[in-house]
C-alpha cells in the first residue's frame, strides 16, 4: 500500500507540530490496516485448503458414491474430518475479531515479583518435563511492584510458551531475575532459531508472525506478544527483545518498583 502523508512544510510553528501528529496518526493507521488484511489474507489461505479437499471427496462421491461402498464411507469420513476443521478455524477467527475489541482492566494490585515469577517457573518445570528451566535470582529481598498480579503471570505465561514453541533442539530455558535502580527485570531467554532484526521490530505487532505456516502449527495466531506488550505498558514498564537468528531470543521485562509498599496502605 501507498503511504499517505500530509507534506511537511519546513515551518517551525504549531502547523508544523500539528502536520507531525496528523502523520503519524495516519502511519499508526495504515499499520493496523496492513496487519488486518495480513490476517484475513492468511484466514482465506488456511481455509482454501480443507475447501479444495472436500470439493475433491464430492467429486468422488457423485461419480462411485452410489455404487462403491468404500468411496461413500470414506469420502464421507475425510469431508466430516475437514468440515470440523474449517468450524475450528472459523471459531478462533471468531474468537481473536473478538479478543481484540476487549479493553484490558488495568488493576492496582502490590504484587510481589519473586512470588510470581517463582511460580511460573515451578509451573512450566512441571508442564515441560523434556526442557531444563534455569531460575537465576538476583534478589535478596522480596521486590513489590503495581501490578495486577494475574496480568503479570499472563505476561510471564506468554513469554514462556513462546520460548518453548520456538526452541529447537536445545531444550533449556533461562529466567532471570534481578534489580536495576528503580526497576526490576525479568529475563526469558531460550535458545532457539531467534529472530532477525527486521522482524525484531514487528514481533509486537497484531497477527505479525515470522514464519505463518510454522506458528499456526504451534497453535500461533500472532497476538500473544502484542497483548503482553500492552500489559507491561499499561502498568509503565517496558518489554524488549535481543535476539540473533540462530541462537536463540531474549526477551526483557521491565518495572517499576515501589520502594515502600507499606507507606501505601
Ligand atoms: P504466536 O501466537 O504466533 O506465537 P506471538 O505474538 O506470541 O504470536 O509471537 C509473534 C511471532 O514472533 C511468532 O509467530 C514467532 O514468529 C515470533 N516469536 C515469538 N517468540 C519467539 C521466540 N522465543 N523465538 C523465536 N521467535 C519468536
Amino acid at each position: 500500500t501507498k503511504n499517505v502523508r500530509v507534506p511537511v512544510s519546513n515551518r517551525n510553528d504549531e502547523l508544523a507540530e500539528l502536520i507531525d501528529m496528523f502523520n503519524d496518526m495516519l502511519d499508526r493507521m495504515q499499520r493496523y490496516i496492513e496487519q488486518q488484511s495480513q490476517f484475513v489474507s492468511d484466514v482465506s489461505h488456511e481455509l482454501r485448503t480443507p475447501v479444495a479437499i472436500i470439493q475433491g471427496h464430492l467429486d468422488m462421491l457423485e461419480r462411485w458414491g452410489k455404487d462403491d461402498p468404500q468411496v461413500l464411507s470414506d469420502s464421507l469420513k475425510a469431508s466430516l474430518i475437514e468440515t470440523k476443521r474449517m468450524k475450528n478455524l472459523v471459531q478462533e477467527m471468531l474468537d481473536l475479531s473478538r479478543a481484540e475489541q476487549v479493553e484490558i482492566n488495568y488493576r492496582n494490585e502490590k504484587t510481589v515479583v519473586n512470588d510470581v515469577v517463582h511460580q511460573v517457573f515451578n509451573n512450566f518445570k512441571m508442564l515441560y518435563p523434556e526442557f531444563t528451566f534455569n531460575l537465576d535470582d538476583d534478589l535478596d529481598e522480596k521486590i513489590t511492584v503495581n501490578i495486577y498480579r494475574d496480568h503479570l503471570e499472563q505476561v510471564l505465561v506468554i513469554l514462556c510458551d513462546n520460548a518453548v514453541k520456538y526452541s529447537q533442539d536445545r531444550k533449556e530455558i533461562h529466567i532471570t531475575l534481578s534489580r536495576g535502580m528503580n526497576t526490576v527485570e525479568i529475563g526469558i531467554q531460550d535458545f532457539g532459531e531467534g529472530i532477525a532484526p527486521e522482524d525484531a521490530k514487528r514481533v509486537f505487532d497484531r497477527f505479525y508472525r515470522v514464519d505463518k505456516a510454522r506458528s499456526r502449527k504451534k497453535g500461533g495466531n500472532g497476538l500473544g506478544l502484542s497483548i503482553a506488550k500492552r500489559l507491561i505498558e499499561g502498568y509503565h514498564g517496558s518489554i524488549s527483545l535481543e535476539s540473533s537468528p540462530g541462537a536463540g531470543s531474549l526477551f526483557k521485562i521491565v518495572l517499576p518498583i515501589i520502594e515502600d509498599p507499606e507507606s501505601l496502605e
